[in-house]
């Protein structure tokens, strides 16, 4: 019985079509071609029967890891047609981390295998409205919006009058998603390391409400300008802002998915 079971175990196993550490260039692929089915609206749900939940009840290898807004209107797994197992989703509005998202970043590139991290924001994004439009010295609501709200507005940097009229607010969405994902790796010694060392590839995106498109930034750089401090707690925000030449990256970085 015990042996028929290892066996069973060692044969699910070996039939797993996720193995682990999937290269980032072939999770990236899976996202861009399960977009486009779902542009299509012709998404094909894959991994999501009854065999699928016993296979990943067995453990979990999932291909990428997602760092996403809270929003009801952004289901990654949904906009991905992706299936169980297949993406470790860590979300909060406005697409920012503290140090438990950290944590669960940390746990997937270490633990789980994950090799590609896409950072996606959205258009018309709330929280990202709110940070763009709180002056500063005011508060949002709440200590915890406030602190929202500022860590927002460092990752994202000033916006100038024509991109604060715009009701998707893109500009604004993709640089805070560029600042976030660079303040991920300033954070993360683990996550730095494992870009710097070429095991990870962290994705900034931006997810298209209502065309349901998302664009791919071109990886970021372990830079070491991001230096050791997490952009939360620089005491100057500007030493954490992200620069505008930024924003040249995402226009570069979406070409080959168009
Ligand atoms: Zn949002």
């Amino acid at each position: 019985m015990i042996l028929a079971l290892v066996t069973l175990a060692l044969t699910a196993h070996a039939a797993d079509p996720h193995a682990a550490g999937v290269a980032p260039e072939v999770a990236l692929s899976r996202l861009v071609d399960g977009n486009r089915r779902y542009i299509a609206d012709k998404p094909i749900h894959p991994g999501q029967r009854a065999a699928d939940r016993t296979r990943v009840s067995k453990g979990q290898t999932p291909h990428t890891m997602v760092l996403t807004c809270a929003d009801s209107r952004v289901g990654p797994e949904l906009l991905f047609d992706q299936g169980l197992g297949d993406l470790f989703v860590v979300r909060a509005a406005g697409n920012n981390v503290d140090d438990h998202l950290v944590a669960s970043l940390e746990y997937a590139e270490e633990h789980l295998g994950s090799r590609l991290l896409v950072v996606m924001g959205h258009t018309a994004c709330g929280a990202v409205k709110a940070a763009a439009t709180t002056p500063a010295g005011t508060s949002a609501g709440s200590p915890s919006l406030d602190a929202l709200v500022a860590d927002i507005q460092t990752c994202m940097g000033p916006l100038t009058p024509a991109q604060l009229k715009d009701p998707t607010l893109r500009d604004a969405v993709h640089a805070n998603a560029v600042g976030a994902g660079k303040a991920l790796l300033a954070e993360s010694p683990l996550l730095r390391h494992a870009v710097e060392t070429g095991h990870l590839q962290v994705v900034p995106a931006v997810y298209d409400l209502a065309s349901g498109f998302v664009t791919f930034d071109a990886p970021l750089q372990a830079s070491p300008s991001t230096g050791p401090t997490p952009a939360h707690e620089a005491a100057a925000p500007a030493a954490a802002k992200p620069a505008q030449g930024d924003d040249h990256g995402a226009t570069h970085g979406e070409a080959p998915h168009h």
